[in-house]
C-alpha cells in the first residue's frame, strides 16, 4: 500500500485527488489530510479515507474538528505548525493543494522526509523555487507537476533532452473577461471574475485566471520547474483550453499536450507516474470541437504578465514579494475594497517599494526570509489600500 497525504484536501484539487484515490481504496494508506474552515467535509473525508490524522489550518477550530472525529480513531490537529508536522509524517506521495504561500512550509516538510511531492500549489515554486529544488535534491525527494500546463510540458518532455528544447509555450484560456472591452475591466465585480469559462476551480485561482495573475505565476513556475531561460517561455491565449502546453524543439518540431479541461488528468498522471493508468476523464472529440483558436495575450488587458517578466529578471526574493502582494491584493478585491485593475497596480507598487528598500530582495532564500518577505509584502499592500481609502 502506498502511503499518501493530501494537503488542501477539502478544496477543488483535494476533492479531485480523493475522487481518484477512492476508486482504488485498497492501494492507498492515507496518512494525513488537511483543510481549512470546512470542518464537516474534512472530518467526513478523514473518516472515509481512514486517515491517521486530520488537520485544520485554524487553531480555533480544533475543538470542532475533535468533536466531528470523536470515536473514529482519526487524530485531530490544528494550526500552521500542525500542518508542518503532518508534512513530516512519512509518506510516499504527498499532494500539495493548499492555496497560497501557506502551502510552502508543509511542502518543504514533505520534501525533507523524502516524499514525492505532487505540486498543485504553484506558489511553492514562485515564492521559493531555489530553496524548494535544493531541498528536494538534498533529501532525494521528487517534485511532480500537477498544474495542467506543467503536467503537459512534463509529459511532452518524456524521453527528450532539455538541451534540445527551444521554447515552452503555455496556454491561457483568457479567463472570465477575455472578450470584455478593456475599459470595462475597472468595474468588474467579484462575482463576474469568479466565473471561469472552462475550468471548475477554487475561487482564488478563478479570479487569478481573469487577471492572468495565474498565468503570471505559471510562467515563473515554468522557469523554476524546468530550469529554462524566461525568454524561452511563451504564453498564448487559447479559449478552448484543450491544448494545455506545447514544447518546441531545436529542429522546429512542436509537441503539444491535449485533453479535456479536467484536473483529474494531471492529478492522476502525478499519482501513477511513471505509469499511465485508466482515468475517468472525458475523451476528446476533435471533430465535435471543430476548431482550436490561438492569439497573443493583450498586454493592456493582462499587466500581470509583464510583472512576471520583471520578477524573473529580478530574481532573489522578488517571487515571494510578487506572490504575497498578489494574494493580499486579491483579498482586498474579494473584500470589495479595491477594483479589479487595482490589483496589478498594488502589486507593481509593492515590487517598486521593495526595490527601493536596500537588500530586502537579495536576502538569502531561507524559509524564514521568504515568510518575513511574504508578511511585509502583505503589510505594504494593506498600507497602500488604506492610503487610497483615506
Ligand atoms: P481551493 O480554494 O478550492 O482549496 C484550497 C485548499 O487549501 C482548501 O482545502 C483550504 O481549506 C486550504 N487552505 C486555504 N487557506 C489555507 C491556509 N491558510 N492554510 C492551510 N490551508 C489552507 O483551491 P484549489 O483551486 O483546489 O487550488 C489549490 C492549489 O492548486 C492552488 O495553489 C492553485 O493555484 C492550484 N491549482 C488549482 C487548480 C484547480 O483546478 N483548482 C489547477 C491548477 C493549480
Ligand atoms: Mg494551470
Amino acid at each position: 500500500m502506498r502511503k499518501v497525504s493530501i494537503f488542501g484536501a477539502t478544496g477543488s484539487i483535494g476533492q479531485n485527488t480523493i475522487d481518484l484515490i477512492q476508486r482504488d481504496p485498497s492501494a492507498y494508506d492515507v496518512v494525513a489530510i488537511t483543510g481549512g474552515a470546512n470542518i464537516g467535509q474534512l472530518a467526513e473525508d478523514a473518516k472515509r479515507l481512514r486517515a491517521d490524522v486530520a488537520v485544520t489550518a485554524f487553531e480555533d477550530r480544533l475543538e470542532d474538528l475533535r468533536a466531528a472525529l470523536a470515536g473514529s480513531g482519526v487524530q485531530a490537529a490544528a494550526g500552521a505548525s500542525a500542518l508542518i508536522e503532518a508534512g513530516a509524517r512519512p509518506a510516499d506521495w504527498v499532494m500539495s493543494a493548499i492555496v497560497g504561500s501557506a502551502g510552502l512550509a508543509p511542502g518543504l516538510a514533505a520534501l525533507e522526509q523524502g516524499a514525492t511531492l505532487a505540486l498543485a500549489n504553484k506558489e511553492t515554486l514562485v515564492c521559493a523555487g531555489q530553496l524548494v529544488l535544493e531541498t528536494a535534491d538534498k533529501h532525494g525527494a521528487r517534485l511532480l507537476p500537477v498544474d495542467s500546463e506543467h503536467s503537459a510540458v512534463f509529459q511532452a518532455l518524456v524521453g527528450e533532452d532539455m538541451g534540445a528544447v527551444e521554447r515552452i509555450i503555455i496556454t491561457a484560456s483568457g479567463g472570465a473577461f477575455r472578450d470584455w472591452p478593456v475599459a470595462r475591466l475597472a468595474h468588474a465585480t467579484v462575482e463576474q471574475a469568479s466565473n471561469h469559462p472552462n475550468w471548475d476551480m477554487g475561487q482564488r485561482i478563478t479570479i487569478d485566471s481573469a487577471s492572468m495573475f495565474n498565468k503570471a505565476l505559471e510562467v515563473i513556475e515554468t522557469k523554476e520547474f524546468f530550469g529554462i531561460d524566461p525568454n524561452r517561455i511563451e504564453v498564448v491565449v487559447h479559449p478552448e483550453s484543450i491544448v494545455h502546453a506545447l514544447v518546441g524543439f531545436r529542429d522546429g518540431a512542436v509537441m503539444a499536450h491535449l485533453g479535456a479541461p479536467d484536473m483529474r488528468h494531471a492529478i492522476g498522471y502525478a499519482l501513477h507516474w511513471p505509469e499511465r493508468r485508466d482515468l475517468p476523464v472525458p475523451r476528446l472529440d476533435l471533430a465535435r470541437l471543430g476548431q482550436l483558436r490561438f492569439s497573443d495575450p493583450d498586454p493592456a488587458r493582462y499587466p500581470a504578465l509583464r510583472l512576471a517578466r520583471e520578477v524573473m529578471e529580478r530574481g532573489g526574493l522578488a517571487g515571494a514579494v510578487f506572490n504575497a502582494a498578489k494574494e493580499r491584493a486579491l483579498d482586498h478585491f474579494i473584500g470589495q475594497r479595491i477594483g479589479f485593475l487595482d490589483m496589478s497596480d498594488a502589486v507593481a507598487a509593492v515590487l517598486d517599494r521593495f526595490e527601493g528598500a536596500d537588500g530586502l530582495i537579495d536576502a538569502p532564500m531561507t524559509l524564514d526570509n521568504v515568510l518575513k518577505t511574504d508578511h511585509l509584502a502583505r503589510q505594504w499592500v494593506d498600507e497602500a489600500v488604506l492610503k487610497r481609502a483615506g
